[in-house]
Formats: structure tokens, C-alpha cells, sequence
């Protein structure tokens, strides 16, 4: 069996700050079973990964060369259903990384209720060095090897970080021919063409934008005189500009990979839109003027809400932070260390698992049109991926409120709570 970089049962003392993901999702799964007094046993079973891949992506490049580039499955637990979650080409890419990632995605399908466990992939690439013919070379042959333990009853894949619809199109062609016949449900977040839901490119963004609202409200802050800054623009973070703006919520700042812009009366997201589209930025966009990037993290608004990477809110900005509330658009964007300073300090954070788990529920939504194939209409959709989010945040903001416990303390508690309950049910085997 593979160690674990990070031990999963280790506790972490934070006296110099770890900014790994996986110490930060370990942390956080102590803290929940310390709650809810479960035994080492319990503990361990729920920290440990079922079961993981390490592949060699071998590729033929456009100038035929040979490169090899690795990928990793980690399908973190199974209890509650097949695994699910995304495939994220990133260069940062580490085993470690996909645990945490992993982790995060059961106690988000955990969360939401939806019947899966947790998994995450990675291909440790960066995907603008590769051609498009490359790309598809490479997410065949990382689908062909880490094959034998996808399909929609085992693992269902889905776009992260630098994979989209394409990705999955090629990774669901891929299983299918290997297995000789068509396998919709084996991946999610696919064209629409091919089986994939209405909703589901803008579900992330929808669902961030329905709890940052709903946490706004609760600060008794207005949404229509409300200021917020946006950290990334990419798949969630630039549907988020579009329906805060659609709100009423001025966004005055805004930053994607390249640099940032700001604009105190508002950046209008239809010019934002058009500007990115033609150029790949949102950098000189018209009517804003330029920003350091790490300054829409301290930005003077309302809701913060960072949809990029992981760790970027950290015992070194957190202090610096003026929204009163953050949804976290991203994967584990704060540090332990920067939610204890954010907390201290009276700010509310929709953590990740239950703000941008509006992308998992329409997959879901998708898996279930696929294996019956049926399609749903969008109203469907959108109305149903609504009542998801409303019943996630009711059940976590009463449960905080219940227990005097942090938004993220008690997603993580609850949703711990019914992967420990569905182990105990299933008893253990032999
Ligand atoms: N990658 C997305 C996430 O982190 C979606 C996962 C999925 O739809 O399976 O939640």
C-alpha cells in the first residue's frame, strides 16, 4: 500500500503553516470526528482512500517525440455510492493534491445527499503547453489505463481545473469502445450532444451564487446594494460574475491566471464577457483599470469569492481580508490557519462542499438522464438544483446555529456524520 505523504490520521499542530490541501481536508476530518466522538477505527476507515491509481501517460508528441506524463485516480470512499468527481490537468497535479480533493467530493456528495462517494483524477500537465490533437492523446490513454476501475456503477469522471466538455467527450468515447458499446453515464459534464444536461455548465456558478446570496441575506446585507470580488474566471468564476451582476450585486473586481481589473462602480459582466472571449483574459478589459491580483482577495467589499485554486487565503493575507462574507467558489481556498484568523474575526464562509456543489448535483442530475435516457428540461433542472442548495444551506446554517459550530464545521460534521452512518449500516466485511 502507497504511505500517505501526509498521514491521514496524523493530527497537525499548526505552528508553521501547511499549505497543503491534503493536511488541510486531514484537519478538518479530525475536527469533525473529535465532535461527533467517533473511535480511531472509525476514524481511520473514514480517512484512509479505498483505493488508488498512479498511471504513466505515455505520449506521442506532434513532433514525434516520445514524453511520459502521470496521472492519478484516488476514489477516497465508496460507501454511499459509486465514486464521482473530476479530472483536473493542472501542473501542481500531486497524489497528495487528488486525496484531498477526493476527500472533499464524499463529503460534498455526502452533503448534498447525492448517492455517491468521493473521488478525484489528475493529470499533472499544463494544458496550454500541449496541442489539442496532444490533449486528446493524453486523456485517452490516462481513460485507457485508469479503465479498470471507472463506469457509471464504479467511478463517474466529470471536468475540473484546465479538462471541460471535450475532455469528457474523448474520455467517454474512449471507455465505450473498449468496452463495445455506448457508456453515457461513465462521465459527466459531456456536450450536450452527447448525452450531457442542460444546466450543467453553469450549475457550479448557479449554486455559489444561490448560498453567497443567501449568506449575504443572513448578514443582513442587501444583494442589491452589495459589492463583490471575484477571484477567477474560468468555469465558475465567470458564470459567478454573470449571475451576482444579474442579482443586483456590484462586482468590482475581478482576477483570471493573467492579472486583474477593477471598477468602484461596478465591472459591467456582458463587456467582461466579450472581452475575455476575444482575447483569453479579462486583463484591459474596457471601462476597469488593472489591480494586483492578490489585491481582489483584500478588495474593499462585501463577498469575497475565490474560484480558482486552493490555499490562497492563508495565515498571510487573511487579516488583510475586508468581505464580510466568502463563498468559496473554489476547493479548500482557505488554509486552517486562515479560517481560524477569518472566523476570529466574524466573517461567514460558505465552505466549498456546500457552495460549489451545485456542479456535482447536475451531475448527478446528468447520470440519471443517462442511464435512463430521458432528458429533463432546463426548468427541471435549474428548479431541482435549487431545492438541493436551499435544503443544504437550511440544514447547515441550522446545525451551526444548533451545535455553535462554523458554516464549514458543521457541512463537514453532517456530511461526516452520514458517510460514518452508511459504514456502520453496511457493517464490515469479513
Ligand atoms: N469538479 C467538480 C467539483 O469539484 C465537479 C465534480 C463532478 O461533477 O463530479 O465539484
Amino acid at each position: 500500500m502507497t504511505t500517505l505523504l501526509t498521514s491521514p490520521t496524523e493530527r497537525h499542530t499548526p505552528s508553521i503553516e501547511n499549505h497543503s490541501p491534503l493536511a488541510a481536508a486531514c484537519a478538518q476530518l479530525r475536527s469533525a470526528s473529535d465532535h461527533l466522538g467517533f473511535d480511531e477505527g472509525m476514524h481511520a476507515m473514514l480517512a484512509h482512500p479505498r483505493r488508488e491509481m498512479t498511471v504513466a501517460v505515455p505520449l506521442r508528441r506532434d513532433n514525434g517525440e516520445t514524453t511520459v506524463v502521470t496521472g492519478y485516480r484516488v476514489q477516497h470512499n465508496l460507501s454511499r455510492g459509486p465514486a464521482k468527481g473530476g479530472v483536473r490537468f493542472h501542473p501542481a497535479v500531486t497524489l497528495d493534491e487528488v486525496r484531498a480533493l477526493a476527500m472533499w467530493m464524499t463529503w460534498k456528495c455526502a452533503l448534498l445527499d447525492v448517492p455517491y462517494g468521493g473521488a478525484k483524477g489528475g493529470v499533472a500537465i499544463d494544458p496550454s503547453k500541449f496541442s489539442n490533437p496532444e490533449l486528446e492523446r493524453i486523456t485517452r490513454r490516462y481513460t485507457s489505463e485508469i479503465s479498470p476501475i471507472l463506469g457509471p456503477a464504479q467511478d463517474i469522471p466529470a471536468p475540473d481545473i484546465g479538462t471541460d466538455e471535450q475532455t469528457m467527450a474523448w474520455m467517454m468515447d474512449t471507455y465505450s469502445v473498449n468496452q463495445g458499446y455506448t457508456i453515457g453515464g461513465v462521465v459527466t459534464g459531456k456536450p450536450f450532444a452527447l448525452g450531457g444536461s442542460l444546466g450543467r455548465p453553469s450549475a457550479t456558478s448557479r449554486g455559489v451564487v444561490h448560498v453567497a446570496l443567501a449568506a449575504l441575506r443572513s448578514t443582513d446585507i442587501d444583494p442589491e446594494t452589495a459589492t463583490a470580488a471575484v477571484q477567477g474566471y474560468g468555469k465558475v468564476g465567470g458564470g459567478v460574475v454573470d449571475f451576482l451582476c444579474e442579482a443586483g450585486v456590484r462586482v468590482t473586481a475581478v482576477s483570471d491566471q493573467y492579472g486583474a481589473v477593477a471598477a468602484p462602480a461596478g465591472i459591467d459582466p456582458l463587456a467582461l464577457r466579450a472581452h475575455a472571449s476575444a482575447t483569453g483574459s479579462v486583463v484591459q478589459c474596457p471601462g476597469t483599470s488593472e489591480i494586483d491580483p492578490e489585491d481582489v482577495l483584500t478588495a474593499d467589499v462585501d463577498l469575497l469569492v475565490p474560484a480558482a485554486v486552493e490555499s490562497v487565503l492563508h495565515s498571510g493575507n487573511a487579516d488583510r481580508v475586508k468581505a464580510r462574507v466568502i463563498a468559496e467558489g473554489a476547493n479548500g481556498p482557505t488554509t486552517p490557519a486562515a479560517d481560524a484568523v477569518l472566523t476570529e474575526r466574524g466573517v461567514v464562509i460558505v465552505p466549498d462542499i456546500l457552495a460549489n456543489a451545485g456542479g456535482v448535483v447536475v451531475s448527478y442530475f446528468e447520470w440519471v438522464q443517462s442511464n435512463q435516457s430521458y432528458r429533463w428540461s432546463a426548468e427541471l433542472v435549474d428548479e431541482r438544483l435549487s431545492a438541493r442548495m436551499s435544503e443544504a444551506w437550511t440544514g447547515v446554517t441550522d446545525f451551526a446555529r444548533q451545535r455553535g459550530l462554523t458554516l464549514r464545521e458543521a457541512a463537514t460534521v453532517l456530511a461526516v456524520q452520514r458517510v460514518a452512518e452508511a459504514h456502520r449500516l453496511r457493517g464490515l466485511y469479513p
